[in-house]
C-alpha cells in the first residue's frame, strides 16, 4: 500500500564525522528541531531511517488546531499558532499552512456544553473562537446539511500539507548547514563517561555530545534498548483524499461520523471523526496499567483487534548490539492496511452533510500508526539517566500542527535557553516519579 505521495527529499551521500547534535527522525518534530538547532548555529545530523516525513507526518488529517487542546498543550500551540504564517518564508518553500478556521460540530445539548469547556480554557489567549448557532453554522459554511445544536468555530485554526511540510523544513535546515541522512537508521547511542559521545548509524558512526530522538512510533523501542522505559503505544488511523471538488467547504470540520478537511489540490481529506483501531500487540499487555485511564475514556473511540500483528510484533528484537542490522533497517516506512470500511463510512457521512461532496471520487487510501502516552501529552524533555540524551515523542494525534514549536521547544531545551513555554507538563519523568497521569483530551 503506497503511502501519499510526499516530496521527496535526497538524502546527502556523505556521513559527517562530528556534530554538536544529532536527531534521530526525519517527522515534523526531528526535522523542525533540527533547523531551529542549525539556526541557532550548532552543527546537526538529521537521520531518518526511511524517507524525510513518511510516516505520521504525511499521513496525518492536516489540522492545525488549539481548539479542543489538553490544557497542557495549549501554551506551546500558541507559539505554534506564531510560527507557521511565517514557515513558507522562513523556508523558502510551500507547506500549504492556510488559516482557514476549523468547525467541531454539536449534534446534541451535551456535545454543545463540551465543547464551550474547551473554548472557555481559551480565553486568556484572545485567539477568534467562539460558540456559534445551527443558524450561524449555515452562514459560515454554506451548503451545509445537517441538523445541528451549534459548533465550536476557531477562526485562528488552520491547516497545512502533510505531504509539503516536513520535506520543506529538513531542506531549509540542510540550506542553513545540516546534514540531512535517508536511509539511514540509527541503531543506537555511544557513551563516555555515562554520557552521550555519538550515535551508530547503519552507514557509520557519528561523534556528538547531543542526541534528539523523535522517532514517532518506534521511539519506545530505540530507547527500551538503552534500558529506557518510554510507555508509549500505537493507534491506527484510516484516511483517504478525493480529487478536487468545487464548492465544498473551506474550514475544516469535525462530526462524530467524519472529519474533513479541504486540501491545497482541491480535493479532501477525509476520515472517521471518532473510530481508530488499536491493534492488540505483547506491549498492550506490558503497559495496560498505565493506559487503563485512556481506555477507560476512550473505548467508545477505540476499536480493539487481535490478530496476526500480535505475532509480527512479537518477533521483533527488543534488545539489539550497535555492530548489527537494529530492528529500524527493516521496517523503512511503517506504512498500515487501511480500513477501507471505517473511511467509507465518513466519506458517506461527510457527503450526506455536504451536497458539494455527492459526486466525490476517491483519490486515495492510506493509513497512521499514531504513538500514544498514557496521557496523550507528549515528552519534549532531557533523559536524565543519560546525558546528552533528549526525547522529543508521543504526539498522540496532536504532533503535526504543534510541530514547529515542539522543535523550538527542544532546541530550548538542548541548548538550555530559556523555554519558550514551562515545559515542566513535557517531561519524562512524570512518568516515573509517582505523578498522577491524567488524560484530559485524548488520541
Ligand atoms: C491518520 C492521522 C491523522 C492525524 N491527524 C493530525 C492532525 O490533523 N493534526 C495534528 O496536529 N496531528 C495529527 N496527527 C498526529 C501527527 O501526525 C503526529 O503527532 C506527528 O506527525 C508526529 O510527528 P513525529 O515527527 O513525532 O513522528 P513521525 O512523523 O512518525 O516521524 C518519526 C520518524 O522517525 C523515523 N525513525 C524512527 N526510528 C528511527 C531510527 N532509529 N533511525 C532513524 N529514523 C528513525 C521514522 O522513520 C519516522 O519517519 C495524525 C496522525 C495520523 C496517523
Amino acid at each position: 500500500m503506497p503511502g501519499p505521495y510526499v516530496t521527496p527529499v535526497h538524502g546527502d551521500a556523505e556521513l559527517p564525522g562530528e556534530v554538536d547534535v544529532v536527531v534521530i527522525g526525519g517527522g515534523i518534530i526531528g526535522t523542525s528541531t533540527a533547523l531551529e538547532l542549525v539556526e541557532r548555529g550548532l552543527r546537526v545530523a538529521l537521520c531518518e531511517k526511511g524517507g524525510i516525513g513518511k510516516e505520521q507526518s504525511s499521513r496525518n488529517w492536516g489540522w492545525v488546531r488549539i481548539s479542543r487542546r489538553d490544557p497542557r498543550e495549549v501554551p506551546l500551540m500558541a507559539e505554534a499558532l506564531r510560527l507557521w504564517p511565517n514557515l513558507n518564508e522562513r523556508t523558502g518553500r510551500e507547506t500549504g499552512y492556510r488559516r482557514a478556521g476549523i468547525i467541531f460540530t454539536c449534534a446534541t445539548d451535551r456535545q454543545y456544553a463540551d465543547h464551550e469547556k474547551w473554548n472557555e480554557l481559551l480565553t486568556p489567549y484572545q485567539f477568534e473562537s467562539r460558540m456559534v448557532s445551527g443558524n450561524e453554522l449555515r452562514n459560515l459554511v454554506p451548503d451545509v446539511n445537517m441538523d445541528l445544536k451549534g459548533a465550536l468555530y476557531t477562526a485562528v485554526d488552520g491547516r497545512a500539507e502533510p505531504q509539503l511540510a516536513a520535506p520543506a523544513i529538513a531542506e531549509a535546515a540542510r540550506d542553513r548547514g545540516a546534514h540531512v541522512l535517508t536511509e539511514c537508521a540509527v541503531r543506537g547511542i555511544e557513551t563516555s563517561g555515562g554520557a552521550v559521545s555519538g550515535v551508530v548509524t547503519e552507514r557509520g558512526a557519528i561523534a556528538c555530545s547531543a542526541v534528539v530522538l523523535a522517532g514517532g512510533a518506534w521511539s519506545n523501542l530505540f530507547a527500551g534498548n538503552m534500558g529506557i522505559d518510554f510507555p508509549q503505544l500505537k493507534v491506527m488511523n484510516s484516511v483517504l483524499r478525493t480529487k478536487p471538488i468545487e464548492g465544498g467547504p473551506e474550514q475544516a470540520i469535525w462530526h462524530s461520523d467524519f472529519a474533513i478537511r479541504k486540501r491545497r489540490d482541491g480535493g479532501y481529506t477525509i476520515a472517521s471523526g471518532h473510530e481508530n483501531i488499536v491493534r492488540i500487540v505483547p506491549k498492550s499487555f506490558r503497559y495496560a496499567r498505565q493506559f487503563l485511564p485512556a481506555l477507560r475514556k476512550e473505548w467508545r473511540s477505540l476499536n480493539l483487534r487481535f490478530g496476526l500483528s500480535f505475532l509480527d510484533e512479537a518477533r521483533i528484537p527488543t534488545r539489539w548490539s550497535l555492530n548489527e542490522p537494529s530492528p529500524f533497517e527493516y521496517n523503512r516506512v511503517l506504512d498500515p492496511v487501511p480500513n477501507r470500511r471505517l473511511s467509507d463510512a465518513a466519506l458517506g457521512a461527510a457527503q450526506r452533510a455536504f451536497p458539494a461532496l455527492a459526486n466525490a471520487e476517491i483519490a486515495q487510501r492510506w493509513a497512521g500508526y499514531i504513538d500514544v502516552t498514557p496521557d496523550a501529552v507528549p515528552v519534549i524533555s532531557p533523559i536524565d539517566k543519560v546525558p546528552g540524551f533528549f526525547l522529543a515523542s508521543g504526539f498522540s494525534g496532536h504532533g503535526f500542527g504543534i510541530g514547529p514549536a515542539a522543535g523550538k521547544l527542544m532546541a530550548d531545551i538542548v541548548t538550555r535557553t530559556t523555554p519558550v513555554v514551562d515545559a515542566k507538563d513535557y517531561r519524562f519523568s512524570r512518568f516515573t516519579d509517582g505523578s498522577k497521569i491524567e488524560l484530559v483530551s485524548g488520541f
